[in-house]
């Protein structure tokens, strides 16, 4: 093991036990033929993807090494493939991630929306919101990861003690995947929005619902961008370790949002280590996964969980349970026309608030199919109405390394989604559980809706 450890360290560069992407690239490649998708899959086993799943049309992102440079404008050249530079230079990017933006000031506490935060940082500032909030914050230790890290969040709740046996709740997860910084950077940011904000709106949602939130929830994977990987994704159990054709340390980790026990390993994840989808050797077998489907449940017995939202980068979607539904299959999700309807008037304040588009529907209609994910086993399994995934800013042009300067405009935006969402949700019916009766009515709608888009 510390051989291989040492020979990684020499292989691929690490500077003070930090990976170098300098003179990496991200190319932008555009599959138009079979061909170029069967080429490109092959080359997954190689090249690190930021696009999980190769498709005819979609905007596939791949980083390349110096070394390998050459070799792949000729591989891509050799079978009529256009390869782009996306960005020349990934390490310029990931420095740059690393100074705080100047611009608007932001801050609550000792903690700001200017720069992203280390793990350390942000469980610090959990901790200080409760001593700043005695009676409306609690930390809460939803468990540890397999490293032994907290995966620590918050209780934000208004009216402690006066809100009977069925009290309406909702959850936030941040952070599964762990170079998706930006996600972090939100759910802090809603945190701080449902404490500070004077929108009545706002007010309203935050009082309204008990809120569990959990900026990070693959602690390990989060702290390795740090001080290890940038590009690191999955969670550090190396128990599946293994040679990987382009850097054996790949193998240390599982993709927690492959891992969790509904449909798993069906489509979208990979069984082998060397892969950014592996969902492990069995659904739920990491101890984050664990974590949060007995925390969701223990919710659902604590009162009326109406609301899961995972935010993840990149895309901008908002995507609907579930991942592995397209066309008219949607409908297999009861209330599937509801969380449609909510949603779209939702990206529509998003949109309206600094004019990003986003895009609305499955992932296998928009994205690609996938199993295993936290949002699709909320849904399927401990049956909460009002569940979506986020893939936020941008759409490849940084991709994962989304300047600072872009935190906050990206989080308002968010904000105006959630206002309206919320305005949506209440409106159908879903505080009192009455929801039964839309769904029916939605089926209808949805029908409609798909026999006019076809
Ligand atoms: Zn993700």
């Amino acid at each position: 093991m510390y051989v291989n450890i040492v020979l990684c360290l020499l292989l691929f560069g690490y500077t003070n036990g930090q990976r170098s992407y300098e003179n990496y690239k991200v190319y932008k490649v555009l599959p138009t033929t079979d061909k170029h998708v069967q080429m490109l899959t092959d080359l997954q086993k190689e090249y690190d993807f930021w696009s999980e799943v190769v498709s005819i049309g979609s905007d596939i992102r791949v980083l390349v090494s110096p070394e390998k440079d050459e070799e792949f404008i000729k591989y891509t050249a050799g079978v009529g493939l256009n390869a782009t530079v996306g960005i020349s230079n990934v390490q310029d990017l990931i420095n740059a991630q690393m100074q705080p933006t100047v611009g608007r000031s932001t801050s609550l506490g000792s903690f700001n929306w200017e720069q992203y935060h280390s793990l350390a940082t942000i469980h610090a500032w959990l901790d200080e919101l409760q001593t700043m909030y005695p009676g409306i914050v609690t930390t809460v230790n939803v468990g540890s990861s397999y490293e032994g890290r907290q995966i620590k969040g918050v209780i934000i709740d208004f009216k402690s003690g006066q809100r009977g046996d069925n009290p309406l709740i909702g959850m936030i997860e941040g952070g599964i995947h762990a170079r998706e910084w930006i996600s972090p950077a939100t759910v802090t940011w809603i945190i701080k929005e449902f404490l500070t904000s004077t929108d009545p709106d706002v007010r309203f949602m935050a009082e309204t619902f008990v809120w569990h939130i959990i900026p990070v929830i693959n602690p390990d994977g989060y702290s390795y961008t740090f001080d290890g990987d940038r590009m690191w994704r999955k969670n550090r159990n190396p128990n599946h370790y293994t040679n990987c054709s382009s850097n054996n340390d790949l193998s240390n980790g599982i993709d927690l949002n492959r891992n969790f026990n509904y449909l798993w390993m069906t489509v979208g994840a990979s069984l082998n280590p060397c892969d950014q989808t592996f969902a492990g050797a069995s659904a739920a077998s990491e101890p984050e996964a664990q974590a949060i489907q007995n925390y969701v449940l223990s919710l659902k017995r604590a009162g009326n969980l109406i609301y899961y939202i995972a935010f993840h980068s990149y895309s901008q979607m908002v995507l609907i349970p579930y991942s592995h539904l397209s066309g008219q299959n949607v409908l297999q999700v009861p209330n599937y026309a509801e969380l449609y309807e909510i949603a779209i008037r939702g990206a529509e304040k998003l949109t309206a608030t600094h004019g990003t588009a986003y895009q609305v529907g499955t992932s296998a209609d928009i994205l690609y199919e996938v199993s295993g994910s936290s949002f699709d086993w909320v849904k399927g399994v401990a049956e909460v109405p009002i569940v979506y995934l986020f893939e936020l800013r941008d759409v490849g042009e940084y991709g994962f390394l989304l300047p600072t300067a872009q935190i906050v405009p990206n989080n308002e935006e968010v904000m105006a989604y959630f206002v309206e969402m919320d305005k949506n949700t209440r409106r159908l019916g879903y505080y009192s559980g009455s929801s039964a009766v839309y769904a029916s009515v939605s089926l209808i709608v949805t029908i409609a809706f798909l026999m006019l888009s076809n």
